[in-house]
């Protein structure tokens, strides 16, 4: 397919496809899924070899939050049934933290729901920072704690976070549609602050809450624009309770084509297979492992992913590594803050509390009547997380 064949010539160029290209490859047929899969494969281990790299969640504050994202579980006015705490203390975040590197994570992920914190939560999560640091050799810790005030990406960084994550979750176009209550601008302005600040910028998007090709393409160009290090593409996770719970829209194949759009669209950037894989790809996750060059271990936020050892076992069944503390993820151009736009002369290239795409009334998003759901949805796989953090029962990792 000639369409292929120049996507990965220029993903080794570190080139950005066209949109029309993007475009067509969400465009592809099922019966080329494999090719496309092979395609972006080319591309993801010219930059990423074989590893993979695993991120563990901890979820540090759990429901309550006054934004109305209609994707999330977490959201004002959530009828699902999710955990709901505040602030774990330092050593709880750090015991929780510990049963993921044990599994073999190299990045800690610590999440906290709200629109964005208050200094007195910043000195709270630098004390955590710092506990997780102390007792983790080599471990990544990324932040993902909302909308950011000026000042406070700094002094995260001072307490040795490494990241921070922020998603711009769809396209500029349909945010409204999906959250009133802070705007995509905020969402940009606070992965701004972050790259300034010296942190390593994450920003992904949420696929399946009923947008279009062309929103699923803005949203992706976006981000490269933004030149995040790590990209989470997360899969809606639609829970009972909350404004997207209808919204059944993708298909294995359909995620597969949404990653290698992804890959070559960011060619040497940290692809993440995020929130929802085990939902919507199922029996298809160890192919998305060719476009994807990371992935969480265990469970998510608020639901529950499947057990951490059947994440290790498709890693190696499908023929990948798990990458190690001794090997940095990004390529040299990237890792010494080239960025691509170094090469292909434009600017290239993750949402916080969404990172694990909870799942999304308010919504605007295109309320299907009756509501739409593609032959094969699983609704059963959606499992409300009930151990780990916040719990007495023991993490999955
Ligand atoms: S995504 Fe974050 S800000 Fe939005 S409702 Fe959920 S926890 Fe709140």
């Amino acid at each position: 397919m000639d369409l292929l064949n120049t996507l990965v010539e220029k993903g080794l160029r570190r080139e950005l496809p066209t949109r029309e290209e993007a475009l067509a490859v969400l465009a592809t047929s099922d019966d080329d899924v494999l090719e496309v899969v092979a395609a972006a494969g080319k591309v993801r281990r010219q930059w990423f070899g074989r590893r993979v790299k695993l991120n563990y969640l901890v979820n540090l504050k759990s429901g309550l939050c006054p934004e109305d994202c209609s994707y999330c579980s977490q959201r004002l006015g959530s009828k699902a049934e999710i955990l709901k705490y505040t602030w774990l203390k330092p050593e709880e975040a750090s015991e929780a933290a510990a049963a993921g590197v044990a599994g073999g994570a190299k990045r800690v992920c610590l999440v906290a729901s709200g629109r964005g914190p208050t200094d007195r939560d910043v000195d709270r999560v630098s004390k955590t920072i710092e506990a997780i640091k102390e007792q983790n050799e080599g471990v990544e810790v990324c932040a993902c704690l909302g909308l950011l005030s000026d000042g406070q990406a700094e002094r995260l960084r001072d307490a040795g976070a490494d990241a921070y994550n922020h998603n711009l979750n769809t396209s500029e176009g349909t945010y409204g549609d999906i959250t009133t209550t802070h705007t995509y601008a905020d969402r940009v302005d606070t992965v701004t602050k972050a790259h300034a600040a010296g942190l390593s910028a994450c920003s992904g998007l949420i696929a399946g809450m009923g947008e279009s090709d062309e929103d699923l393409v803005d949203v992706v160009f976006a981000l490269r624009e933004l030149d995040p290090d790590s990209v989470p593409v997360n899969f809606l996770i639609p829970f009972e309770g909350t404004p997207l719970a209808k919204e059944w829209h993708l298909t294995p194949q359909r995620c597969l084509r949404i990653l290698a759009m992804t890959r070559f669209v960011c060619p040497d950037v940290e692809v993440r297979l995020a929130g929802g894989r085990e939902v919507h790809l199922r029996s298809m996750q160890p192919l998305a492992l060719h476009l994807a060059n990371s992935i969480f271990l265990g469970d998510y936020l608020t639901s529950e992913g499947q057990a951490g050892k059947a994440d290790l076992d498709m890693i190696t069944d499908a023929g990948f590594e798990v990458e190690g503390t001794d090997t940095t993820t990004l390529p040299g151009h990237r890792a010494a803050g080239g960025g691509c736009g170094s090469v292909c002369g434009e600017k290239g290239g993750e949402g916080g509390c969404s990172d694990a795409a909870p799942a999304g009334e308010a919504s605007g998003i295109p309320a299907a009547e009756p509501a739409s759901e593609v032959p094969g949805a699983r609704r059963d796989l959606v499992a409300v997380r009930r151990r780990g953090a916040g719990t007495d029962l023991a993490p999955n990792a």
